[in-house]
């Protein structure tokens, strides 16, 4: 089958508009007459369920967490990106939108990201008039910095709590919403299926995870803002409860996963310290904009970094890539400071680390100014290791981070499943094979406040008239059922090992094979791995307690289910793809000096894979990418 992505016609800085031109409305009177569920609080859901609720629709919100501000939204350090060009260091809606196709290694749609680059300056205008308090210069304009695979300065930041102040921006409008009746807020509900009726996305099963209760929710659309599946390798970044679960069912209901493989692996994490570490901690990209990254030039130097002279270190970025220098992009990073480490100039007590140093930084500028800029992430670095970073440099490593992959979806945000949006981290739309830092709040945003609330009109219009789907349906029965057949069987087991020494297992899995570097032996071993540890878990995992109460240990055991699936199919993926390209880099497909080595001609397309059952291969359907206004050529950072 051949993936029809609805890209609409016209010039490439034309196709947005004439999409908004060509799309059916819905007027504002018929706007209440439509249901939408948004499952997900975080910045895509948030802002898509306080603009559809502003518009008119009777919109229902659900998140996990207790609050919608508890989305892992909240988490987001650095900044996100906008090409207002207040730098007037020569930004332009044309470059941020070069910039993202060529650091996405030239495996995204240009027409989705043209019209990211486009909405970016809205994105700004929105937030600051929502009163979030970004950073600003000293004459009181918006202050910038840089991030990876960019020479302007197009990063809006608040300190090192961006996503925090967004997402306080799209809570309050979400809020708003709320008061005046246009939202109803589910807190503490999990989505455990999508139901699906005649090839339509119609509703969700949902269980209140403080009381139990399995209950039914039916919409003439749903809208998925789930966030991304980076704890499949159960070490990351992400916040402990996010998981996959949401797109996860969406998919076995019929939903395409597209670029599974794509993960991201971000450079500057706190390394692993033990054993019984469950987290991984980011120490933001923005960083870099003053850190510079360097290992002793002699891999046996057992001093201490400050005793180490400028002459005997290797500023390894700095020496291969002098252009972009240590704001390469993440993946270009990560695998640098892994070669570093394999080759054993690895720094710290597990010499798993490289140094992220900001002397020179606090000699230029002083030392408040990098406290303004940074100071956050200094105590939270200070706090987890032990060791003060204005004194002696940071030690950093590669760790999980973000999915680039997730359900495919048109130009429109739909799925091949009419009636299901997926927009955020959920989905794959703009990042290819490598995300640019401060790139995903702007997708997320830009999904939620702009593209979602036009597009899904385009959806609805065709069913004006039409009634809410009946949440007494057979198809709601049947989807009731296997949740509650699902709870049961995980209760049932009471095996002997716990929900998370398997996620342990299976991350390790995962790090070992599919992890910054893959290779064909490798992940034919890790998936066969996986479907081992799959049946264990199925045979042997201990779930205490019931189903009518607040049961963190179900929860998770569900999620952990999820995530084996879902493994298997990263490792099908990553398999298919014979090539390398951005977080994707198989060691059969590389140049004469490392870097990932691309195959335009047989892999310039998206992988949309359609389920067929655990421990069956999934089918394979092709979504090619067309390249009109940009020249493929071999990435460099040099
Ligand atoms: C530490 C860290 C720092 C980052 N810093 C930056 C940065 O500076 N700039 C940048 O651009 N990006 C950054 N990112 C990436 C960015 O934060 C995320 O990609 C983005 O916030 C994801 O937003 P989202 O709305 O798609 O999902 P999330 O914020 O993850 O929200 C998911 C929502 O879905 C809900 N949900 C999920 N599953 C279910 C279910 N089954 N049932 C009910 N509800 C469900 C959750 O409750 C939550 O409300 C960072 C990421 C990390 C980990």
């Amino acid at each position: 089958m051949t993936l029809d992505a609805r890209i609409p016609a016209g010039p490439l800085a034309e196709k947005w508009s004439n999409a908004k031109f060509e799309m059916k409305l819905v007027a504002p009177q018929n706007r209440r007459k439509f249901d939408i569920i948004v499952v997900g609080t975080g910045l895509a859901g948030g802002a898509a369920a306080a603009t559809l609720g502003e518009m008119g629709y009777n919109v229902k919100v659900f998140c996990y967490q207790d609050s919608p501000r508890r989305a892992h939204s909240i988490a987001a350090q650095g900044g996100i990106n906008a090409a207002k060009n207040y730098q007037n260091d020569g930004d332009s809606v044309h470059r941020l939108f070069y910039d993202t196709i060529k650091g996405g290694d030239y495996r995204a749609r240009e027409a989705n990201v043209h019209r990211l680059a486009e909405i970016s300056l809205q994105i700004i205008d929105q937030c600051v008039s929502q009163g979030v308090p970004f950073a600003r210069e000293y004459g009181g304009l918006l202050d910038n910095r840089s991030f990876g695979g960019a020479q302007v300065s197009r990063t809006f930041y608040a300190r090192g709590q961006t996503g925090q102040q967004l997402l306080l921006g799209a809570y309050q409008a979400l809020e708003r919403q709320i008061d005046a009746g246009t939202v109803q807020m589910y807190t503490r509900h999990e989505m455990l299926e999508l139901v699906v009726e005649d090839g339509r996305a119609v509703g969700i099963i949902t269980r209140d995870l403080v009381s139990g209760a399995i209950e039914r929710h039916a919409a003439h659309a749903v809208v998925l803002g789930t966030g991304g599946y980076g704890n499949v390798f159960y070490l990351s970044t992400n916040a402990k409860g996010s998981n996959a679960t949401a797109i996860w069912r969406a998919h076995r209901k019929g939903a395409y996963f597209a670029n599974p493989c794509y993960t991201q692996i971000h450079p500057t994490c706190i390394p692993v310290s033990g054993e019984y570490q469950s987290k991984l901690t980011l120490m933001s990209e923005s960083l870099r904009n003053d850190g510079r990254i360097w290992v002793p030039k002699d891999k046996d130097d057992r001093r201490a970094p400050n005793q180490i002279p400028a002459e005997e270190r290797d500023y390894y970025l700095e020496r291969i890539y002098p252009s972009f220098a240590n704001l390469v992009p993440r993946d270009v990073a990560s695998r640098a400071a892994k070669r570093m480490v394999d080759d054993g100039f690895g720094v710290g007590p597990l010499k798993n680390g490289v140094y992220l140093d900001f002397k020179t930084a606090i000699e230029r500028l002083g030392r408040n100014v990098i406290e303004e800029r940074y100071g956050n992430l200094f105590d939270m670095y200070e706090n987890i290791s032990g060791e003060n970073p204005y004194e002696v440099p940071m030690r950093i490593y590669p760790a999980v981070h973000y999915t680039m992959g997730g359900l495919w979806v048109d130009y429109s945000l739909m799925s091949n499943l009419p009636g299901l949006f997926v927009i955020g981290e959920a989905n794959f739309s703009d990042h290819g094979a490598n995300r640019l830092g401060a790139s995903a709040l702007m997708q997320g945003l830009a999904d939620g406040y702009f593209i979602l609330p036009t597009t899904i009109a385009g959806e609805l219009a065709n069913h004006l008239g039409t009634p809410a789907p009946s949440p007494d349906s057979a198809a709601f029965q049947e989807a009731e059922d296997a949740v509650r057949a699902r709870t049961e069987k995980l209760l049932s087991i009471k095996g002997s090992r716990t929900v998370d020494s398997f996620h342990k297992e299976l991350g390790k899995i995962l790090w070992e094979y599919v992890g910054m570097a893959r290779n064909a032996a490798g992940l034919k071993h890790a998936r066969e791995e996986v479907i081992k540890l799959r049946e264990e878990f199925w045979r042997d995992v201990k779930v205490l307690g019931d189903g009518e109460s607040f049961n963190q240990s179900l929860e998770r055991a569900g999620r952990v289910a999820d995530f084996f699936e879902l493994a298997e199919l990263l490792c099908q993926d990553a398999l298919a793809r014979e090539e390398s390209c951005g977080g994707h880099f198989r060691e059969e497909h590389q140049t004469a000096e490392g870097e990932a080595k691309r195959d335009d001609d047989n892999f310039a397309y998206v992988s949309a894979w359609e389920f067929n059952g655990p421990g069956k291969d999934a089918t394979l359907h092709k979504e090619d990418l067309v390249f009109e206004n940009v020249h493929l050529a071999q990435r460099s950072y040099k």
